[in-house]
C-alpha cells in the first residue's frame, strides 16, 4: 500500500517515524477517518471542520492548508484504488527531546493511509450485542485525540464479554461507545446525549440528526440513563465504519425482543440511499 507522509507518497515499509515524537511519547496529536463511497470522501468538509477544531483546541499547528490535505488524501485514494473504503490519517505535535512542555519549535508530522472496507463486510443490519462499562476516559472527549487508551480497554473488556461495542456510561448517564456514538427510541422519539465535553461529537451523529429531521422523526439531545438504555425500544449506534447499527442486546437484556427495530431500519434504509446517490452522482 501506499502511505502519506507529510507531503509525500511512499509505500509502507518506507514510513519512518521518529521514536521522540510527540505522537509516540505522549499521543499529543489528533486524527480523523473519512468513509471514502466510491472513491469519494463522504462529508469531507464535516470533517475538516472536526480537524480544525480538534487542533485549537490543542493548540496544534496544522501543517498544510485544508485544500491541500484534501488533494493528497484524493491521491491517497487513487493510488491505493480505493472504491469503498476508509482513510486515516493523524497529526502530531512532532518530534523534540522528551518533556511534557510544548517544544518551542517543532513541525508537526503527518501520516495516513487508505484502506478498502466494503459496506457488506461494514454493516449488521441484524444488530449486535453490546456491554454497558464504565466510562473512565478524562473530561474532553470532544477533542479527536490519539490518546484512546480508556476507548482501548472499554473495547476490550466488552470484547472478553463477548459483545461487540462497549457503551460507555459515566454514573448513571449514558455517554457514547468507544468508537462509535450511541442513540436510543422511546415512543418514536430518537434520544442521543448532547455534543458537549463528554463525547466525541461523531459525523455519522450529524449526518442521522440530519436524516431524523428530513424523515420527521423527531429528536431529544438530553441526558439519558442506563435505565433508559436498557428499557429503550430500540438502541443503535452510529460512526464512520458502520453507519448506523442496531444493538440488540445489552449484557444479559435483549432489546426489543433482540430484533432490529422500525426507526433504526428507516434511518438504514435512508443512509443507504444517500450513499447511492453519492456512489452515482
Ligand atoms: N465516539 C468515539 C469515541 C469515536 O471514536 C467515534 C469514531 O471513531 C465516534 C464517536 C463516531 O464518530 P464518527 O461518526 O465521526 O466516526
Amino acid at each position: 500500500p501506499t502511505i502519506l507522509y507529510q507531503d509525500q507518497f511512499l509505500s509502507r515499509d518506507q514510513g519512518k517515524v521518529d521514536m521522540e515524537d510527540r505522537g509516540y511519547q505522549f499521543g499529543d496529536g489528533i486524527y480523523e477517518a473519512i468513509r471514502v463511497y466510491g472513491g469519494r470522501l463522504f462529508l469531507l468538509d464535516l470533517h475538516m471542520k472536526r480537524l480544525e477544531r480538534s487542533a485549537r483546541e490543542l493548540r496544534l499547528q496544522l501543517p498544510y492548508s485544508i485544500d491541500h490535505l484534501t488533494d493528497n488524501l484524493r491521491t491517497l485514494i487513487a493510488k491505493n484504488q480505493i472504491d469503498d473504503g476508509l482513510v486515516y490519517f493523524q497529526i502530531t505535535r512532532g518530534a523534540a527531546p522528551r518533556q511534557h512542555l510544548f517544544p518551542e519549535e517543532t513541525e508537526s508530522v503527518l501520516t495516513g493511509s487508505a484502506i478498502s472496507l466494503s459496506r457488506e463486510d461494514a454493516l449488521r443490519p441484524d444488530g449486535i450485542k453490546a456491554s454497558l462499562i464504565d466510562d473512565i476516559r478524562w473530561l474532553r472527549c470532544d477533542i479527536k485525540t490519539l490518546n484512546l487508551l480508556g476507548n482501548v480497554l472499554a473495547k476490550q473488556k466488552a470484547h472478553e464479554q463477548g459483545s461487540e461495542e462497549a457503551i460507555l456510561h459515566r454514573g448513571d448517564t449514558v455517554t457514547e461507545g468507544s468508537s462509535c456514538n450511541v442513540f436510543i427510541v422511546k415512543e418514536g422519539r430518537l434520544i442521543t446525549h448532547p455534543a458537549d465535553h463528554f463525547i466525541l461529537n461523531g459525523i455519522t451523529r450529524l449526518f442521522v440528526l440530519d436524516l431524523a429531521e428530513r424523515l420527521d422523526i423527531p429528536v431529544q439531545e438530553r441526558l439519558f440513563s442506563t435505565e433508559e438504555l436498557l428499557s429503550a425500544d430500540e438502541v443503535f449506534i452510529t460512526s464512520t465504519g458502520a453507519e448506523v447499527k442496531p444493538v440488540v442486546q445489552i449484557g444479559d437484556q435483549l432489546i426489543a425482543g433482540g430484533r432490529p427495530g422500525v426507526i433504526a431500519g428507516r434511518l438504514m434504509d435512508a443512509f443507504d440511499k444517500e450513499v447511492t446517490r453519492i456512489r452515482t452522482a
